[in-house]
Formats: C-alpha cells, structure tokens, sequence
C-alpha cells in the first residue's frame, strides 16, 4: 500500500518546499524505499509550457515530453529517478479533464461541481501515480501558501484523501519561515502559528512542522511552535539556510525526520539501515574548498536564476566530479555589447536555451569571443543554434541565422521543422522529451559519453538545417550525434578549439549530484584545463 506525504507551505513563498520534498525522499529513498512525487501547480495552464521563465524560473522537460514546473527537477536530482510527466498536476489539467467527461456526458445529470467532481478528480490523478510506478511512498507538494484561493480544491482533495487512505497511510507536513527581526533580536514563532491556523480552518492538522530560517532556532523556540502548533516537538524541524541545497537531506537526518516519519507512517523500517553515507561524500566534494574556475551562463533571463536552474546544477555536479569547486557568473545577453572584461574572467562559456530574438546578438558575440580566444564553450539547444549561426557567419555565410529571428534569412542555418510548420498551437506541440541520439567515434561527446547511443531530452521547434551540411562540415564543423536515421543533427563539434560542443537536446535535466552528467563533467575538465593555463 502506498503512503502519501503532503507538503504544503506557509508564511511567504519560495522558501524551499520543493528542497524540503526532495530532501525527504532522500532519506525515505536512503532506506530502500521506491519514491515518487507529484507537484500540485494551482495555476490555471495547462502545463509550464508557455509559462514565460521569470514566472516561475525554468519550465523542466520530464522522458515522455512534459513541460513541467522545476521542482520535478529537484525531486529527479534528489530522488535519483526520472517521473513521468503526469507527476505535474495544475489546475488548468483537472479542469480540462473535468470539462471533457462532462461534454462526453459522464456525469450525465449531475450538476458538475468543484466537491465532489473537481475534488474526485484531483483525488483521481495522484492516486494514478503510484499505481503506474509502484511507489511505496508518494511526496505531494502542493504549490503556492496556504490561503490562496487557488489552493483551495486541493487542500479539500487532500483532506479527503488521508480520511480514504486512512490516518497511517498519510501524513501532512508543513514548511514556514521563522523570520528573525533585527530591531527585536529574535525570531518570531507568529507568522508560523497563524499560517497553521490557515492550515486547520481547512481541515488538515500538520503532523511535522519545517521551520525554514536563516540561523539556526533553539530548542526552546521549537517547543513553543509545539505548543502553539499543537505537534509533538520532535515533529518540530528546523532548516537553516544550508551551504548547499543538498545538504538539506543531512540537516533534516539528525534532526530525525526519518525516524519520525517512520513512525507516523508505521512503515516498519530498520531506520539503522539510513544510508546517506555516499551521499554525504557527495556533499562534501560539492562543497569544496576555494573556487577554482569561472563559468559564465550568457543569457536573458538572468535576473531570476531559477531560470537556469538546472543547467547550474549540472554544472556543480561536473565540478564535483572533477574533484573542484567553480563559480557561476550570469551574464546579461541583451545588451548592445557584451561586457570585455566580464568576459576575460571566465574560464568557461555555456549558451543556455532560449525562445525569440531578444538577447540574441549578445549570445552570437559570446560564441565569437570563444572561438577567437580558445575559451570551451558548451551551448545547449538555442546556445547550439548560436554556435552553428556563428560559425557559419564567420565561414562564407554572411547574416546566417535562425528562421526564429529572420524572415526568410539568406542562409537559414537554422530552420523550422518540417512537421513544426503546420502546428498552430504553441502550447506542448515541439518536440518533447527523450530522444535517441547516435555518437559519432573521435569525437568529445563519445569520449565524454562512452557509449555510441544514448538519450536526451528534447524542447524545441527549429533544428540543424541539412541544406548547409556540406558547406558547414567542410569548414570543420563536426556533426557528432545525429537522430539514428541520420537526419537530425543532435551534436556539433569544432575539433580546431579546446572544448567547442553544442547539442540540440538539454543534457541538464539528467544530472545528479552523485552520477553528473557526462558533458557537464567533459566541459568542466575543459574550463579547469584552461583555467589552469591562464594562471
Ligand atoms: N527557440 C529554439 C527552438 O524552439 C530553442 C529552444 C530551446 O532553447 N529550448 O528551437
């Protein structure tokens, strides 16, 4: 039978519930246990997908093509396991499935409403997860804070789901911030006392309270949101800013979260068995000592860096796996000229991916500085457009560019897909989720790979254009990974620079602190080599 663990949040947002989810499941997953979640997203969209970056930071692809919210990232990262896209439930998705029964007149008669018609569906869709996946324990974040009106149906749904499944088989934690007022000098239990009363006017009482804060709290404190809280106080937690978020399955182990949700749950484990032992090591390596290198990120949405979540972790987990520590500049593209000597810092340049015009000319004078000044650069889908664009320019093919950015360019190098050019919808009609790619020999990508095929993770509608292939390849642009029916073009390689590669997919979303992805560490030892030859 599968447990369920709600995680909802309190007092303000962005205070690390989908870190305190993952960090969970960690430790659950440390003692052998299969672990799955979900996220709960009350927005009206369908999916992320056409949710604009600074909305809610990096849209994250899953295998089978979802475009989801990134904290499916942090779970497939702390989890170590890859969800299906049905693990982002939004409200835009039970609406539409609710609308769609009634139009094919499954409730025929009934007056369609949001209890028990909205509730039962949403009821429908978590419980549709475990029994795809067999998860002994389920995670269910669910989105925003307590009191949102959108939150609302869920919280009812939820409620409705612990008296089903029964008291053991589901537990509700929630996340606050304890702030710490400087003029007072000390930290202040109300705000956490007054959302859990949000919590309760639903119907759910917590059984864990994570108290999220910036210093640790004492014991004393602890105890009065006991108290107050009405929770025993070893179900009172605290988590301190942490070094590192994935020090946060460690801070939350002595704090015996483990144990208690072990008893709460009655899953009978030996919790002696907990083995963060490796995980542990991999923090440590994460932490590092003093930086070494410096990676600059080239893009347009950097005011909000959950934007390239993903991409910054992978890059930390390269650098572990390299055995050092890099720092991570975001660098403005949308600007009339790139800033030299920012440039001149770094040791390392990634393209991320992107949609439309804006910030373009900045990415294609950083792909131009990389290759005059022999600095790895590494572009990742719209980041290889800008490599193919760049290179083609500086070949013979003047004003290349991307069918995205021009109408009807001279050369478009990069061009819309074929199948691409009927769709009229934009939302989730690119091409989505894991595809094969085949390794070309002596190239970085099979070296850094060791395998001549593998999968990634696709989101994007333009490609490589086959038109320019003799033209580009004959100039030494090296296409070494391609779609198995060698028509799509997934890698390119420039073999006359120290580490030049830009592929078609998002590596990103398959790294993990404790197994990085292969590129990432490739690149990684490229930046360090020149890092170490510069000095
Ligand atoms: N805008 C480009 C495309 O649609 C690249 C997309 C991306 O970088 N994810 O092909």
């Amino acid at each position: 039978m599968t447990k369920y663990i709600v995680i909802t949040g309190g007092v303000v947002s962005s205070i690390g519930k989908g870190i305190t989810s993952a960090s969970i499941g960690r430790i659950l997953r440390s003692y052998g246990l299969k672990v799955g979640a979900i996220k709960i997203d009350p927005y009206l969209n369908w999916d992320s997908g056409t949710l604009n970056p600074y909305q809610h930071g990096e849209v994250f692809v899953t295998y089978d093509g979802m475009e989801t919210d990134l904290d499916l990232g942090h779970y497939e990262r702390f989890l170590d396991v890859e969800l299906p896209g049905m693990s982002n439930i939004t409200t835009g998705k039970v609406y539409q499935s609710v609308i769609d029964k009634e139009r094919k007149g499954e409730f025929l008669g009934a007056c369609v409403q949001i209890i028990p018609h909205i509730t039962n569906e949403i009821k429908e869709m978590i419980r549709k997860i475990p029994e795809s996946e067999e998860y002994d324990v389920v995670l269910v974040e669910l989105g925003g804070t307590v009191g949102d009106i959108e939150s609302q149906p869920f919280l009812e749904a939820l409620r409705q789901l612990r008296n089903e499944e029964g008291h053991d088989n589901v537990m509700f934690v929630h996340v606050t911030f304890v702030p710490y007022l400087h003029a007072a000098g000390e930290f202040k239990t109300k705000p956490t006392q007054h959302s859990t009363k949000e919590l309760r006017s639903t119907g759910i009482a917590p059984d864990m309270i994570v108290c999220r804060s910036e210093k640790p709290i004492t014991d004393s404190l602890k105890e009065k949101i006991a108290h107050f809280c009405d929770v025993p106080s070893n179900a009172v937690i605290n988590t301190p800013n942490a070094t590192t978020i994935y020090e946060v399955p460690l801070i939350m182990e002595k704090e015996n979260v483990g144990n208690y949700v072990n008893k709460r749950l009655n899953l009978n484990l030996d919790v002696k068995t907990t083995n963060l032992e490796q995980w542990k090591k991999t923090v440590d390596a994460i932490k590092g000592d003093k930086s070494e290198a410096t990676v600059g990120i080239i893009g347009k949405y950097i005011e909000l860096e959950d934007s390239y979540i993903s991409i910054k972790e992978a890059l930390i987990h390269g650098a572990a796996a390299n055995g050092i520590k890099i720092d991570i500049e975001f660098i403005n593209s949308d600007v009339d000229n790139l800033d030299e000597e920012k440039l001149s810092n770094l040791d390392g340049i990634l393209i991320p991916g992107g949609f439309g015009e804006r910030g373009i000319e900045g990415k294609l004078e950083a792909v131009e500085y990389a290759i005059k000044n022999n600095v790895p650069i590494f572009g990742i889908c719209l980041g290889m457009h800008m490599m193919v664009i760049q290179f083609a320019r500086r070949n013979g093919l003047d004003n290349a560019n991307s069918s995205e950015f021009a109408d009807n360019p001279k050369y478009p190098v990069i061009d819309m897909m074929e199948e691409q050019k009927k769709i009229k919808n934009m939302g989730g009609t690119m091409r989505l989720g894991a595809y094969e790619c085949q390794l070309m020999d002596d190239s970085i990508a099979k070296e850094a790979y060791g395998e001549n095929s593998i999968d990634e993770r696709h989101r994007h509608r333009y490609e490589f254009n086959n038109e320019f292939k003799e033209k580009l390849t004959s100039h030494g642009l090296k296409l070494s990974g391609t779609s198995p029916d060698e028509f799509l073009v997934e890698i390119v390689e420039f073999d006359d620079h120290p580490w030049f590669l830009g592929c078609q997919f998002h590596p990103e979303f398959k790294s993990r602190p404790d197994r990085p992805h292969p590129l990432f560490t490739s690149f990684v030892k490229a930046v360090y080599d020149y890092a170490k030859n510069k000095n």
